[in-house]
C-alpha cells in the first residue's frame, strides 16, 4: 500500500520485547527563522505518515516558535509500534548579536543525554529507558544560492559535535533545478573546507559495501525541500503543494523536490542507523565524557 512506511523491516536487529513495548525516534529541526521548519514538520505529519494505519497522537503547536517544542505521532506497521517525535525549534540568527544563540539547542541535546545516563546508571530497578536522545537534527540552509553564512558554519560544527546532522535546503522551490545542483555542491564543499563532518560517519570498521552506501547518501545531501500546510489540486487531486510565479509544485513528487527523499531517508531508510549512531557514537563521546569527569 501506498501508506505502508516500512520501518518495520527493523525487527530483524531489535529486540523482541523492545518491539513491542515500541520504540521512539527523535528528530529535532533547526535553522533561522523564516526558513520553513514549523512548515515541513506540519507537512511530514500530514503526508501519508498519518494516513497510514497507525493511530495518531494529534499535538498542536502553536505558530510562531518561541520554545524548543516536540510534536508525536504514532504509527503502527505489523504489530510494529514506533513514535515519531519532532521537536521543532526557535529560529536563530535574526537578532543583532548572535552570540551563543545556538546554546539552547545544544543545551537541549546535551540534556537528553544526562537524562539517559542518570537513568542508565539507576537501571537495575529500570530495566526500560525512555530514550528522548535526538537521533537526527535536520539543519535548514537558506535557498540564497551563494554560501553558508558564517553563523551556519559555526552552528553546524557545535551539533555534527553532539548529534547527527542532516542538511536540507530549505524552500528549495525558490531555486531552478541548475541552481540546487550547484548549490549542493558549494555547500558540500564549505562542509569539508570547514571540517564539518556531517553524517553518516566512516568508521575504521565499515566494509566497501557500507562505505559505498555512506557515499551515496552523500551524494544526494543536501536534500532541497519543500514544505505546505496547504492542498492544490492537480489533475482534479488535492494534493499539498505550492503554487508560485513558475507553476505548482507538489510537494510529494520527485521530479519536484526531494521532500519524500527526506521522509523515506528519516521513516524508512536510515532510521535505524541513525538510532544506532546516537547511542554508540554521540551518547557514547558524552558519556565516556562525564564519566571520566565524575572520576576526576
Ligand atoms: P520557521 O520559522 O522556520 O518555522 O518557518 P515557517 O514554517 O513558520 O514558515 C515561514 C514562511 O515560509 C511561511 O509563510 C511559510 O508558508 C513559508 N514557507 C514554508 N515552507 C516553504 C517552502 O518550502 N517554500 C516556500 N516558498 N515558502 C515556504
Ligand atoms: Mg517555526
Amino acid at each position: 500500500a501506498a501508506s505502508y512506511v516500512g520501518f518495520d523491516s527493523i525487527t530483524r536487529q531489535i529486540e523482541h520485547k523492545l518491539l513491542k513495548r515500541g520504540f521512539q525516534f527523535n528528530v529535532m529541526v533547526v535553522g533561522q527563522t523564516g526558513l520553513g521548519k514549523s512548515t515541513l514538520v506540519n507537512t511530514l505529519f500530514a503526508s501519508h505518515l498519518v494516513d497510514s494505519k497507525g493511530r495518531t497522537e494529534p499535538d498542536i503547536a502553536p505558530r510562531a516558535t518561541t520554545e524548543i517544542h516536540p510534536k508525536s505521532q504514532v504509527i503502527v506497521e505489523n504489530g510494529v509500534r514506533l513514535k515519531l517525535n519532532i521537536i521543532d525549534t526557535p529560529g536563530y540568527g535574526d537578532l543583532v548579536n548572535n552570540d551563543g544563540c545556538w546554546e539552547p539547542i545544544v543545551k537541549h541535546i546535551k540534556d537528553q543525554h544526562s537524562a539517559y545516563l542518570r537513568k542508565e546508571l539507576t537501571a537495575m530497578r529500570e530495566r526500560f529507558i525512555p530514550d528522548t536522545r535526538i537521533h537526527c537534527c535536520v539543519f535548514f540552509i537558506n535557498p540564497t544560492g551563494h554560501t553558508l553564512k558564517p553563523i551556519d558554519i559555526t552552528v553546524l560544527k557545535k551539533l555534527s559535535e553532539i548529534v547527527n546532522v542532516v542538511p536540507v535546503i530549505a524552500k528549495a522551490d525558490s531555486l531552478t533545478l541548475e541552481e540546487r545542483e550547484a548549490f549542493k555542491q558549494r555547500i558540500m564543499a564549505e562542509l569539508q573546507y570547514n571540517q564539518i563532518r556531517l553524517y553518516p560517519f566512516d568508521g575504521e570498521d565499515l566494509d566497501a559495501e557500507e562505505l559505498d552506501v555512506n557515499e551515496r547518501v552523500r551524494s544526494m545531501l543536501p536534500f532541497a525541500v519543500v514544505g505546505s500546510e496547504r492542498n492544490v489540486i492537480v489533475d482534479g487531486k488535492s494534493v499539498r503543494g505550492r503554487k508560485n510565479r513558475w507553476g505548482t509544485i507538489v510537494v510529494e513528487d520527485e521530479t519536484h523536490c526531494e521532500f519524500v527523499y527526506l521522509r523515506n531517508f528519516l521513516t524508512r531508510t536510515h532510521l535505524q542507523d541513525l538510532i544506532e549512531t546516537t547511542s554508540q557514537i554521540h551518547y557514547e563521546t558524552f558519556r565516556s565524557k562525564q564519566l571520566l569527569a565524575l572520576k576526576e
